[in-house]
């Protein structure tokens, strides 16, 4: 098997063949944004691991406190997308040698500024020392039985809807790097990304599909047409984009770690949910399978997705 023939998904799908035979008919494993294993009592138990590397997910020398909050608030937003509850964490942490004490303290600030914020408890870990400094958090979560929202519940004919604003995170990347003055709002975006857990709470039963905007939106979006077995029609005209000039919307619509949260909902639920404040309907599940991108009635290419790592 070559990664760069396979790409990112092709290697989880080799993962997943192999780990299949292992997994207990009622346990939801490799494929969403968490497993979702019943425990019993009524509650199902969710789990999501997610690693931040230097260099590839931050800067070296990035602000410490905001490093802590994200590295926990990109596992809630997994949480968040299967309109569950955070309770549990692990935190798994590579330490260069002779990294600075003050900075480190400054790490633990933010993650458990973020952990206060959304009541979940550190219960374990791991520490080792390496070439690059990594954190790696394992999130439990729960729901009530049966109620996790997975990506594989559209249906031809629902509707398409997004929280939030789509492009603000590639757009605050593009401003750190150049070193923009006077955009802090749209820096904050990618440093400290707000996951949507009170919003994925408010759309929880009318979402039959759901997912949060970490690899980039189409991309995101294709990731529920295959678990769903269907197609989607995105309107650009209708996707709430961030308002800048940094970046295009074609990036936006590709750029990703926006961690807004992505859901399908049958259309009886239409007004109710545009009266939503901060919920905007932006496509149909169709036929097929894949997403076509629509602008002005014509479909659209774009160069890419969204992010992969091979
Ligand atoms: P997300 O962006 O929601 O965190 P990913 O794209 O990282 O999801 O992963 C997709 C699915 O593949 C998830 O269910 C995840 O648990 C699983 N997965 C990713 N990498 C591995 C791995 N190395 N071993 C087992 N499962 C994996
Ligand atoms: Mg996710």
């Amino acid at each position: 098997m070559s990664l760069n023939e396979v790409g990112e998904f092709g290697f989880i799908d080799f993962i997943k063949s192999r780990a299949l035979n292992l997994l207990p008919a009622d346990v939801s494993g490799i494929g969403d944004d968490c497993a979702v294993i019943p425990v019993g009592l009524g509650r199902e138990l969710l789990v999501t691991v997610d690693t931040l590397v230097c260099d590839r997910h931050f800067f070296k020398g990035s602000d410490p406190f905001l490093l802590g909050r994200k590295s926990l608030s990109v596992n809630i937003s997994d949480i968040a997308a299967m309109a569950g509850k955070p309770l549990f964490c692990f935190l798994s942490i590579e330490l260069e040698n002779g990294m600075d004490g003050a900075y480190l303290e400054g790490f633990f600030d933010g993650f458990f500024d973020a952990a206060r914020e959304y009541s979940v408890a550190l219960l374990g870990g791991d520490t080792v020392s390496g070439d690059e400094f990594s954190i790696s958090v394992t999130l439990i979560g729960e729901n009530e039985k049966g109620t996790s929202v997975m990506r594989s519940g559209a249906e031809v004919g629902d509707d398409v809807y997004v929280t939030g604003r789509i492009g603000c995170s590639v757009a605050g990347l593009e401003a750190i790097k150049r070193d923009l003055k006077g955009v802090e709002e749209l820096k904050m975006a990618h440093l400290n990304p707000i996951p949507r857990i009170y919003e994925a709470m408010r759309v929880k039963r009318y979402a039959k599909a759901m997912i949060d905007v970490s690899d980039g939106l189409v991309q995101d979006c294709e990731h529920i047409c295959l678990s769903s077995g269907v197609g989607m029609e995105i309107y650009v005209e209708r996707v709430p984009f961030c308002e800048t000039g940094i970046v295009d919307k074609y990036t936006m619509l590709t750029g990703g770690e926006d961690y807004e949260l992505v859901f399908c909902a049958g259309s009886e639920y239409k007004d109710r949910l545009e009266k939503m404040e901060n919920i905007t309907r932006i496509g149909k599940v169709i036929e097929g399978g894949g997403v076509r991108v629509i602008e002005k009635g014509k479909e659209i290419r774009l160069k890419k997705k969204g992010y992969t790592h091979f």
